[in-house]
């Protein structure tokens, strides 16, 4: 079996440098590769876009950056609107957009559910990122992206399609979107922090008419009587327990501690959720 080419994005560590971004701009703009691509305009186009994600609400907001482009699906929607071969599929895993046959071929832009494609209004031309084919072709094995960034987001690696699967269900890497069916070749770690729901508090206690914040203090979220996560409050009392999934219900959240303990049930609807200061009782006062 072939090996083809495939994408490794992990969102936990991007910083929104942008690097990425300015090294394909670097790449693309002003350059033609005849077959790859035409030459990008210099502005308005985002081949490679770092998308922002917000979950929580004050205090706890957790604010996420994540680079999108052409994911090179297997079952590409663009090659299905293109006329003419205008989009075709290589042999290792790349999605080219011609840059002679799309001319005029708007709709290929519309068929991208990813936002990927690009309108060049000059030239007529739908674009995306080409994942670098024509270094790769010289035998690269990194793309521009991947050089350019310093948190080591991005990991370019040609496998066969059963050794991705392996390492796909090993690092326990997503797609976007898997509901549309594309298959995309570029993965995703850590994509729990743009998808799923966290929940979040601060614990404290009273010593006499104080409160203080418990550090230190278990705090364990279960489900349905089973236990699905479970945090240590830090130094000020703040606990987050993440990887929920939106509207998932009922749950219940205990918390013991030194000073005392607390139980309460809440519901998660489609957004991360603060639930306030939580006030740890004396056990003496629950036994009581
Ligand atoms: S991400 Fe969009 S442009 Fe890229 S292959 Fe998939 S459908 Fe086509
Ligand atoms: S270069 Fe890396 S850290 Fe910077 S924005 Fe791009 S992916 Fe994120």
């Amino acid at each position: 079996m072939a090996k083809k080419w495939n994408m490794i994005v992990d969102v936990e560590r991007c910083d929104n440098c942008r690097l990425c971004f300015l090294a394909v701009k670097d790449e693309y703009v002003g350059n033609d590769f005849p077959g790859v691509s035409a030459a990008q305009p210099a502005q308005g186009h985002d081949w490679l876009d770092i998308r922002r994600s917000e979950r929580g609400t004050y205090p706890i907001v957790q604010a996420r950056f994540y680079p999108v482009m052409c994911n090179h699906c297997d079952d590409p929607p663009c090659l299905k609107a293109a006329r003419d071969g205008a989009v075709r599929k290589r042999s290792d895993g790349i999605v080219i957009i011609d840059p002679e046959k799309a001319r005029g071929q708007r709709q290929i832009v519309d068929a991208c559910p990813y936002d990927a494609v690009f309108w060049n209004e000059e030239k007529q031309l739908p674009q995306a990122w080409p994942f670098d084919a024509h270094l790769l072709d010289e035998g690269w094995n990194r793309t521009r992206a991947e050089q350019a960034c310093p948190m080591g987001v991005f990991r370019t690696i040609k496998v066969e399609d059963g050794e991705m699967e392996r390492i796909r269900a090993e690092e326990k890497l997503e797609t976007l979107e898997p509901r549309l069916g594309t298959r995309p070749r570029i993965y995703y770690k850590n994509l729990h922090l743009i998808t799923k729901c966290f929940v979040g508090g601060t614990v404290v206690f009273y010593a006499g008419d104080v409160e203080e914040c418990a550090a230190g203090a278990e705090v364990v979220l279960e489900k349905d009587g089973r236990e699905l996560g479970r945090a240590t409050t830090d130094t000020f009392g703040e606990f987050v327990i993440d990887g929920l999934e939106p509207n998932s219900g009922a749950y219940r959240l205990q918390c013991s501690a030194a000073p005392g303990k607390l139980s309460m049930d809440f519901e998660l609807g489609p957004e991360s959720l603060y639930l306030g200061v939580l006030t740890l009782v004396p056990e003496e006062r629950i036994k009581g």
